[in-house]
Parts: structure tokens; sequence; C-alpha cells
């Protein structure tokens, strides 16, 4: 689903003032509340959607950002290579955002408090990881150290120390929230705000638990396997559900995700299943045809060079590229020749190539502006058969 344009889910122009946003979201804020839209299942999204857009565009900053990349600008999917560790940053509750800006006099009419008394899911956690082109092709088990919160294993998640329980919160009563009644120039406003001693639980800890001092939750080290699949690629991202931080009052752990980099290679260059090399030959493989071994990512492969081979030519060998992630079979690798001028002649074999020239019809090598005649090829090749063999032994030996 794309998402919609924050100035458009507010109903302001992009040059909307402060005030104008104030206004704008004041209204649709009120008129989207889930309280007030029970009957609505959209309601919540759509109330989620405008305190999103106002937390954005309420800020200079993101604002900016917003203006400059639009919601690139906080894609939570969009990382650089190298980096280590980080949970996403999300966007914030859209209920405190709404007490903020109401206050708790006219937010806590709307049940404030009643999000936090639930159990909540635990955050999910980002690692990069970065792999060699050769554990892309096979595939590769990695063990990864991941720092997260999990569940105290003394007190099972509920801060009391081991033999003590948790008891009814006495600020509240149980409740979980504070109920206070005002009286304003606007008229009586009954005020709802989560009660801050038990943090909208309805119980605290009679005495907390030593291990997690009463937090219910510890910070480990885990050492975890992601198993990496043969073929794939960079930018990839493997989801690990249910590793990632604890969750609140009973809530599912979060995810992890894992983002894969692969490395680039010394000798191949990748696009998609395909593998692309290079491979130097001399002139006279070139001119005479050869096979020669080339390197794969398994080994190494014949390639038969035809004679007449010019610089630059790619020949491709099918199935030595890269594993197909879905599917099956491999991609094909491409070799493109490069051929090389020699640069360190003995005599012999500047001798051999002048007298190659005579027969292409080079008068002189001091001279050597390339005249062919295919008449005289002809009728010089059965004769130099000799000469050939001579001139590959001087250069391949
Ligand atoms: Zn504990
Ligand atoms: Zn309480």
């Amino acid at each position: 689903m794309s998402k919609r344009d924050y100035y458009e889910v507010l109903g302001v122009n992009r040059g909307a003032s402060e005030a104008e946003l104030k206004k704008a979201y004041r209204k649709l804020a009120l008129q989207y509340h889930p309280d007030r839209n029970k009957d609505d299942p959209k309601a919540e999204e759509k109330f989620k959607e405008i305190n999103e857009a106002y937390e954005v565009l309420s800020d200079p900053q993101k604002r900016a950002a917003y203006d400059q990349f639009g919601h690139a600008a906080f894609d939570q999917t969009a990382g650089a290579p190298g980096g280590g560790f980080g949970g996403f940053s999300g966007f914030g509750d859209p209920f405190d955002i709404f007490e903020s800006f109401f206050g708790s006099a006219f937010g806590g009419g709307f049940g404030g408090g009643r999000r936090r008394s639930g159990p909540q899911a635990g955050a999910d956690l980002r690692l990069d990881l970065e792999i060699t082109l050769e554990e892309a092709f096979a595939g590769v088990e990695k063990e990864v150290d991941i720092p997260r919160a999990e569940e105290c294993p003394e007190c099972h998640g509920s801060g009391a120390a081991p033999g003590t329980q948790r008891i009814r919160c006495s600020a509240c009563q149980g409740t979980g929230q504070i109920k206070t009644i005002q009286n304003t120039v606007l008229g009586r406003f009954q005020s709802v705000r989560t009660c801050s001693q038990c943090g909208g639980e309805g119980t605290v800890v009679e005495k907390p638990c030593p291990e997690c001092r009463g937090q219910g939750k510890v910070r480990r080290v885990r050492k975890i396997k992601v198993r990496i699949p043969a073929g794939i690629d960079n930018d990839a991202r493997l989801r690990l559900s249910g590793e990632g931080e604890a969750g609140d009052r009973g809530g599912p752990p979060g995810d992890l995700y894992v983002f894969i980099y692969v490395k680039p290679h010394r000798l191949f260059k990748r696009q998609r299943d395909d593998l692309s090399s290079e491979i130097s030959i001399n002139m006279v493989q070139a001119a005479l045809g050869t096979s020669i071994e080339v390197p794969t990512l398994d080994g190494t492969a014949v390639l038969k060079i035809p004679e007449g081979t010019q610089s630059g030519s790619i020949f491709r060998l099918r199935g030595k590229g890269m594993p197909r992630l879905r599917g099956n079979g491999r991609g094909d690798l491409h070799v493109q020749v490069v051929v090389k001028t020699p640069t360190r002649l003995t005599s012999e074999q500047k001798e051999l190539l002048r007298q190659l020239g005579k027969t292409m019809g080079m008068e002189s090598t001091e001279n050597s502006t390339a005249v062919f005649s295919e008449g005289t090829r002809e009728k010089e090749r059965d004769k130099d058969k000799g000469f050939f063999e001579k001139v590959r032994d001087a250069f391949i030996g």
C-alpha cells in the first residue's frame, strides 16, 4: 500500500503555517478518534495516519526532511551497508501525540491509559550482516551476537521478587487510571490519566525482583544462528521471527531483521543469477584458438576460444553462475576475453613476428601500414604451417 502524502492527510497545502497545521490536526484528530468511532474499524487507521502526519509536519526538522525526501526520509527498511545495530526508529504512539496536543483535560476524556494496560509486543531489531560472494554462492550459517532485552528468568517477567507477588496499586485502586474533575472557564471536565504509580498496569510489585530490579526484563547478548540460503543477493532481508526484544506484560517478542550485504569479489561481478569475469589471452591464442581453464566459484571450467577471437569477445558458460534462490539450477558465467599484446619479446620472437608480418603483406615492421590481401593469405597458409607452429611454440612454449 502506498502512503498518502502528509499534507494531503491533513488537508493543508505545502506552505501551511504552524497554526494552520494545528487547526487541521485538531479537527481531524477529534473527528477520527477511535473512542468516538467505535463502529468504524477504519477510524483507528485514519487516526494513526493523521497523528503520524502531524508528528512529522509539526516538527520543523522532520518537516524539512519530508519536504526534501518524502516518505523515504523515514523509511525504516533503507539502511546503509556496514552499519551496526539499531532498533527501528518508528513513529510515536498516536495516543501520546494526541494527549500531548490536547492535554489531559481533553485527551483524558478519551479513555487515556487503556492501551498501556494490555500486553505490548517487543521492538524489532535490525542486524547488518556482510558476507562474501562465496558464502552467497554456497549458503552459510552464521552465528551472531544479538544484544537484546529478554524476559527476566528469575521472575518470568513479573518484576516481583521470587516468592512475592504483584499487588493491587493503591494509587488507582487497580484501575490503572486516575480520574479528576476539573472546573475550568469552559466548563467541567473529567480528566483521566494513566496512573503514574503503576504505569497503567493496576498492579505494582511489593518487592522488586533483584535480578531485573522490578523491570521484568534483563539485557542479554544472545548468540543466534542465521541460516543464509545459497543464491542470496545483496540487500536481501531475512526475518527471524520472535528473535527481537521481549514484549511487555506478556506481549510477544519482536522480530530480528537481518540485512544482507554481499562484498564485492576480486574476480566476479554479479548481476542477479549471472556472473561475469575477465580473462587475458595472448595474441597467438586469440589468432589460433585454444582451450583455457577459467576460474568459477566452484573450481574451474574449460573455455574453448575459437580461432580468430577478437579482444572484448564474451563467451557464455552455461550453468556456471550463481544458484537461483527461487527455483532450480544456476545462472551463467560470462567470460570476457582480453587479448594482450606482448611487451617483452625475445629476439627470436621478434624475428618470427617480422616473418609473420611479411606473410600478411607488410614489407617491413618499420613501415607497417597494414595491407591485407586475401589472395596472399590463402596462398601462404599451407606453406607456412610450420611457421605458425614455430610462432605458437615461441609464445606459449
Ligand atoms: Zn526479574
Ligand atoms: Zn496505579
